[in-house]
């Protein structure tokens, strides 16, 4: 039987219907409109697709949304200085710092000094933490997102296996953390996989649930897959003009429970989430004034 296909696009719909009508609801009951600015630097086309994308969906949802554009040859400093003034601007509840930056400009660097109370990506080292903690501020949007396709599958997550393929600071890591968190919709057990992972192919196979975020076009392929499992492929590759996924969709699917597709899946949520942590941070500093 063919596994059930999580619908991100819809799914994100349902979270951007019900976002708006909180968006409206903090408008008439406190007078204040979220407000996200993202800061972009640099001309890379991938880069000016996703903050248009995120753009647009505040706007749908009223949330307010500013687009600071900065050449490529901004400095390390000038661009600190920048988000600071975000972080001074009472009326911006958000700050989102387009990745990658320029080679010349230090990530960490930037995102240390974005207001953690601002930090609708939780990148901050305080966000971090938080998570780290299991009392969370602001969850990450792509993990963020995940879990709730994981939830709306219904699947018992509780002592279950997950593998995450992929460590990195937005995706692999924090995704760790939020499916070992105890409660709602985690207590998995979780194996980290990498580039320096020996018999990989043989810990996925145990997976009931599986995160592809890799980036490499069809990593994950039917012989990998327990029977039954669910996954969550988080990869964008562009092979032929095409875009793919982590996971071979096609022979997967014949495998998994349910599986989310690439367009449609992950990304669309990814934005849903955004959307959700930005209303957060306008009602946290409304809260905080
Ligand atoms: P990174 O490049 O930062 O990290 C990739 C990770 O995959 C690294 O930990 C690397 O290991 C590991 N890796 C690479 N090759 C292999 C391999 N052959 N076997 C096992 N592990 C491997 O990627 P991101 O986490 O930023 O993104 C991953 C993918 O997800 C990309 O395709 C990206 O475009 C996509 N993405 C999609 C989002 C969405 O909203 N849909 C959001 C964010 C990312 P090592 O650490 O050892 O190098």
């Amino acid at each position: 039987m063919s596994a059930e296909i999580i619908d991100g696009k819809a799914l994100a719909a349902t979270f951007r219907g019900q976002i708006a009508e909180e968006v409206s609801q903090l408008k008439n009951e406190k007078n204040i409109i979220p407000h996200l600015t993202a800061v972009l630097v640099g001309d890379d086309p991938a880069s000016a697709v996703y903050v248009r994308n995120k753009q647009r969906a505040c706007e749908k949802a009223g949330i307010q949304s500013t687009l600071k554009r900065l050449p490529a040859e901004t400095s390390e400093a000038e661009l600190i200085s920048i988000v600071e003034s975000l972080n001074a601007d009472p009326g911006v509840h958000g700050i989102l710092v387009q990745l990658p930056l320029p080679g010349h400009i230090k990530e960490t660097a930037i995102l240390d000094v974005v207001n953690p109370l601002k930090d609708v990506d939780a990148f901050h080292p305080e966000n971090v933490g938080l998570i780290v903690q299991g009392r969370p501020r602001y969850l990450p949007c792509t993990p963020y997102g995940i879990q709730q396709m994981i939830l709306s599958t219904k699947m018992e997550t509780a002592g279950k296996h997950a593998v995450i393929l992929g460590r990195s600071e937005i995706v692999g890591k924090p995704m760790a953390m939020l499916l070992i968190q105890r409660g709602l919709g985690a207590d998995a057990t979780v194996t980290i996989c990498h580039s320096r992972t020996q018999n990989l192919n043989k810990i996925v196979k145990t997976a009931d649930i599986i995160i592809a975020a890799i980036g490499k076009p069809e990593f994950v392929t039917a012989e990998m897959v327990k029977p039954g499992a669910i996954v969550i492929d988080v990869g964008i590759n562009r092979v032929d003009d095409r875009l793919v996924g982590d996971v071979d969709f096609e022979g997967v699917k014949e495998v998994a429970s349910a599986i989310t597709p690439v367009p449609g899946g992950v990304g669309p949520m990814t934005i849903a989430m955004l959307l959700k942590n930005t209303l957060t941070a306008a009602r946290i500093q409304s809260d905080s004034n």
